[in-house]
């Protein structure tokens, strides 16, 4: 594993010393189903309206540091008020803030892993503890007692709904309690929220709770991802809290013009989420088909699976078909786990039949070597 120089693990902050210098490990690949994006792109006529709004933006004042007329354009979308509303670079930025503002040494964060990864990450820069309260081995479903039990004593909770990478919704019922149960913060990351069935977001609870927290971004569902916007839904107070910590300049003019046509015109998204979930029943059945292959039911864009020599079957998937997927063997609780993420019907197509054929090879070469 990489490490940072001994020069430099003197010199940075004690609690940092360990990290390892960032390593995409990116791979150029025909097919990437790897990073959970919307390899649709943006539907024709919204481009054409960003296009037109990028070319009308100038660039040489600085942005509205809280992107007012996005915000607006985004509370009138949920049904409630700018003061309810902020915007990040990427709902990774809200993220790192909501641990900058709520976080720090004495306080906890619970996570119910296996989960995205970046809370406990941005957690250790912030010198917060990690409480970890494990999703069950093989259905992957919360603990919802030992869950509830931790929320009494942590400072910030944060469930994915769905989650990033098993692919289940948290129960209305269980957020409730756990915002009921914390003294401090919870967030729901509903980064997926647009794949999931009518009805699965928690955002109605935020008239009846004053810490609980909604994320959303507009890099999966609304094609963006290279634009970075996400923003966060929560009672005001928490929102002023978060605007105090960001850095005033992090959501540039042209993401703020994108980010705005795409919001006004996001009915013309529908028909590609309505495709992108028949793509996933589609993926899911075909791939439990597969002898040798377990795949999880997802309301996201994506379908965990679990095959024997995982980490080998994803190698050659990229280096045999140019096929790439997420590895999350090595993660702990998803031993021999890849995540595919649901691309075009071609796209979906390459990746099942690559990975029968890998794993009716990897099986078949299993037994030649028992028999050796
Ligand atoms: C992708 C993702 C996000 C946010 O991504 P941004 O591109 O930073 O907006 C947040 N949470 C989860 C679980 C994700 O998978």
């Amino acid at each position: 594993m990489a490490q940072l120089s001994d020069r430099m693990r003197e010199l940075v902050q004690p609690h940092l010393r360990d990290l390892e210098p960032y390593d995409p490990n990116f791979t150029p690949t025909r097919v990437n189903l790897s990073a959970n994006e919307n390899t649709y792109g943006v539907p024709a006529t919204v481009r054409a309206a960003m296009d037109e709004a990028l070319a009308a933006t100038p660039t040489n004042r600085y942005p509205d540091p809280m992107s007012n007329e996005l915000r607006d354009a985004l509370a009138a979308w949920h049904g409630v008020r700018r003061e309810n509303v902020i915007v990040g670079n990427g709902g990774d930025e809200l993220l790192y803030n909501l641990v900058l503002a709520f976080g720090g040494p004495g306080r906890t964060l619970v996570n119910v892993p296996p989960c995205f990864s970046e809370y406990a990450f941005f957690a250790s820069l912030a010198q917060t503890c990690v409480v970890d309260v494990w999703r069950d081995s093989e259905t992957f479903l919360p603990n919802e007692g030992a869950l509830v039990a931790a929320a009494r004593e942590a400072s910030l909770v944060v469930l994915t709904s769905p989650n990033n990478p098993t692919g289940d919704v948290a129960p209305l019922a269980l957020v409730r309690r756990v915002c009921e149960a914390c003294p401090g913060l919870v967030l729901v990351d509903e980064a997926y929220g647009e794949f999931a069935e009518k009805g699965a977001s928690v955002e109605a609870l935020l008239a009846e709770r004053d810490n609980l927290l909604v994320l959303h971004t507009l890099s999966k569902a609304f094609a963006l991802a290279g634009a970075r916007c996400g923003y966060v839904i929560a009672a005001p107070d928490v929102v002023d809290a978060l605007a105090a910590v960001r850095q005033i300049y992090s959501v540039n003019v042209l993401t703020q013009a994108a980010a705005l046509a795409a919001v006004e015109r996001r009915e013309e998204f529908s028909p590609v989420v309505a495709q992108i979930r028949a793509e996933r029943t589609r993926l899911f059945e075909a791939l439990s088909r597969i002898e040798g292959v377990r795949a999880w039911p997802s309301e996201g864009n994506f379908v965990l699976v679990r095959t024997a020599r995982a980490s080998r079957v994803r190698e050659r998937l990229r280096d045999e078909y140019s096929i790439l997927v997420r590895d999350f063997s090595y993660a702990p609780g998803l031993a021999d786990c890849l995540r595919i993420t649901v691309g075009t019907p071609e796209e979906n197509g390459a990746v099942i039949d690559a990975l029968a054929a890998l794993v009716a090879d990897e099986a078949a070469a299993e037994e030649g070597g028992a028999n050796d």
